[in-house]
């Protein structure tokens, strides 16, 4: 499989050039050549077979020859150990909770994937491989996580002192081994400048080998539409599904949108977005027209400008029809959003975290407007993330899952570092 980039002005490369490089030299993001078809067989077992096997066959065909079939299949192994629960909440709407792995949230997949991925490039190439992660508080927690004592990969992660909260900062700080944490006397927008220019830093790539595991790397895209198999897999009505996704960057639900373009039987798509609702905006009336980022309390989506739009369109060829026959999108405000984490406590006796209650709030919305339709909302974090705001609107306190108990006994341990990038660039030269 080659990999050609959305700007067209870089060469095409095969999966493990893309893996290591990010995104292409041209600012594009690298897209496949084709979608490979899954045999009807393997479609019609699904129910039958473990996740494991259906990861496998469902990547290979994206890794190609890049990664022998045997590691590939370990590591697949490794990336869906945990569960992916389909749990009823009403007649009509179910979630699939794809929260229960190391750090209880969604990205764990492409998190671990990715790392696994890039562990074995690292042989291939010979050279020390170092992720760079400027993070605001989740994604850098499962990126840590993934990589963990991967050989021949060091994870640096900055974050700003101060404005992650304690479990957040727990989880980067206290895991150790390969994963080294900078605490930076600063604020996110810091953390990110440092991580950017140490990119653009020719001496210093000279010597390692710099990645970022940046959202939009295919080894954290591709893996992400395993969940909409597995949701497949567990469904068990007669009509195919309709999808509801918590969208920020628009990874998640584009990976699936390629899943179904492979064969997976999924009958429509629905973008649940919060105020950041520039893609909502862009079904109804055709215009792009990105706004500056709004913060909500379902706060990891809030994008003003989805890295992954261009995906959307290559993926239906930018016929505008085309991608809204298969996807709808709505918006959900702050005030909606704490009225369905209410009302589906009080209703249906579920949790549903903030990002949820985007996805169920936009699923009822296009079932008004489509009475019959039964949905999967995909539920992308734990409620006990979000303990305090769970405990405003609903009164319940929520019990501390094992993982935030055994995180509670360790320490942290971090260097702190002033927002000089000079201070940045000696730390990653000594290593
Ligand atoms: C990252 C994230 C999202 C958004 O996913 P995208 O792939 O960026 O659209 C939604 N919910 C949670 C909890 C997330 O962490």
């Amino acid at each position: 499989m080659q990999y050609y980039s959305t700007n067209k002005q870089s060469p095409s490369v095969n999966f493990q050039e893309a893996a290591l490089a990010g995104q292409a030299p041209d600012k594009g993001l690298y897209f496949p050549q084709s979608v490979p078809q899954l045999s009807k067989e393997f479609l019609q077992q699904l129910k039958q077979k473990p996740k494991s096997e259906i990861a496998f066959e469902v990547i290979k065909n994206y890794v190609s020859n890049t990664i022998p079939e045997d590691v590939l299949f370990k590591i697949c192994e490794e990336t869906v150990y945990f569960d992916f629960p389909l749990v009823k909440v009403t007649d009509d709407i179910y979630t699939l909770e794809l929260f229960h792995g190391p750090t209880l949230s969604f990205k764990d997949v492409g998190a671990r994937f990715m790392s696994r991925c890039l562990s074995h490039f690292s042989n291939c190439i010979n050279k020390k491989i170092v992720v760079l992660v400027a993070t605001s508080g989740d994604t850098g927690s499962a990126v840590a996580h993934g990589f963990l004592n991967r050989p021949g990969v060091e994870v640096v992660i900055l974050y700003p002192s101060g404005k992650v909260s304690r479990v957040q900062e727990l989880q980067l700080t206290t895991l150790g081994s390969n994963v080294k944490a900078l605490e930076i006397q600063g604020d996110f927008d810091d953390c990110q400048r440092m991580v950017k220019q140490a990119f653009t830093d020719d001496k210093l790539n000279n010597n390692i080998f710099l990645t970022s595991a940046n959202s939009i790397n295919i080894a954290r895209w591709l893996p992400q539409q395993f969940y909409y198999f597995f949701a497949v897999q567990q469904w068990q009505h007669s009509e195919a599904p309709v999808i509801a996704v918590p969208s920020g960057n628009f990874g998640n639900i584009c990976s699936g949108m390629l899943g179904k373009a492979a064969g997976l039987d999924i009958q429509h798509f629905i973008a649940a977005c919060n105020s950041n609702d520039v893609v909502t905006r862009y079904l109804n009336d055709g215009l792009y027209s990105p706004l500056p980022t709004v913060a909500t309390i379902s706060n990891a989506m809030d994008v003003g400008q989805p890295s992954n739009f261009v995906r959307l369109q290559e993926l239906y060829k930018q016929d505008f029809k085309a991608l809204k026959n298969v996807l709808s999108s709505y918006k959900v405000s702050d005030a909606s959003t704490e009225e369905t984490v209410l009302a589906t406590w009080k209703n249906h006796g579920y949790l549903a975290d903030p990002h949820t209650a985007v996805g169920i709030k936009a699923m009822q919305i296009y079932q008004q407007a489509h009475p019959g339709k039964k949905g999967i909302v995909m539920s992308t974090a734990h409620p006990v993330k979000f303990a305090e705001l769970m405990q405003k609107i609903t009164g319940i306190e929520i019990e501390k899952t094992e993982q935030i108990k055994e995180l509670e006994q360790l320490n942290k341990q971090s260097v702190l570092m002033d927002t000089n990038y000079e201070s940045l660039k000696q730390y990653l030269k000594k290593m």
